[in-house]
């Protein structure tokens, strides 16, 4: 299982502020929905673009694994899309129509095919807003859905967090990581199974780390058996 959780800043600053130390298990299993069954289960490492020029910055991304049902839940700073190397903060000024900017010139051509992505579901993806939030009539074109909703969560990053945790979707995506096992949703067009990590590229980094109910105040007492790559499934 995957849960995306609000972090107030970039990947940069959640590198530089060990954040990944910090990071609270869920109360309980996103998947058998058991408390208190979490038990640390070190990290994977994961790329995601920086907000500045083509650099990217390697995270560590907190596991759990439930020992009632024994799978494994990783939880995802709202600065990254799953499965996605572009932040979702460039994600957001790319698909509201912003085509300058140093970082969306820089990640042109993969926020093209999420473009594409983005506009080959909007349909499925309409439907979902309009039946789980109440959102109907939004506009026909894309970057004017894409910027109304991104207004209606306060941006895309809450967006993201919210499909993801309320209906287990993404605007690109049905992910298996999003839904409790044997759940999947009957009216999907298309499920893709706990993807790859995005591919290993050379990072960097700066800034403050703010704050966020998932993160502890200090790093104590937290396993630290790294992994690289792919995240167990589910
Ligand atoms: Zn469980």
């Amino acid at each position: 299982m995957q849960v995306i959780f609000a972090f107030n800043g970039d990947p940069e600053d959640y590198v530089r502020s060990d954040a990944h130390l910090k990071v609270c298990r869920p109360k309980a299993c996103p998947n058998c929905r058991k408390s208190r069954t979490l038990r640390a289960l070190g990290y994977y490492s994961r790329w995601v673009s920086s907000s500045a020029r083509r650099k990217t910055t390697l995270v560590s991304i907190r596991r759990f694994r439930c020992h009632a049902c024994r799978l494994s839940t990783s939880m995802l700073p709202d600065f990254a899309q799953p499965y996605r190397l572009v932040a979702t903060d460039t994600v957001e000024q790319y698909l509201g129509g912003s085509k300058c900017g140093e970082a969306v010139a820089a990640w042109a051509d993969l926020l093209e095919v999420y473009q594409r992505r983005f506009d080959e579901r909007l349909p499925w993806t309409t439907s979902v807003l309009s039946s789980s939030y109440g959102l109907v009539e939004l506009p026909q074109a894309a970057v004017e859905v894409w910027c109304e909703i991104c207004g209606y969560f306060g941006g895309a990053r809450c967006l993201t967090l919210r499909l993801a945790g309320d209906v287990g979707v993404t605007v690109f995506g049905i992910y298996q990581c999003h839904h409790p096992a044997g759940r999947l949703p009957v009216h999907t067009t298309g499920v893709f199974p706990y993807g790859r990590a995005p591919p290993t590229l050379p990072h960097g980094h700066d800034n403050d780390l703010g704050t966020s109910p998932w993160l502890r105040s200090s790093a104590t007492s937290v396993a630290t058996t790294a992994s690289s790559g792919e995240d167990t499934q589910m």
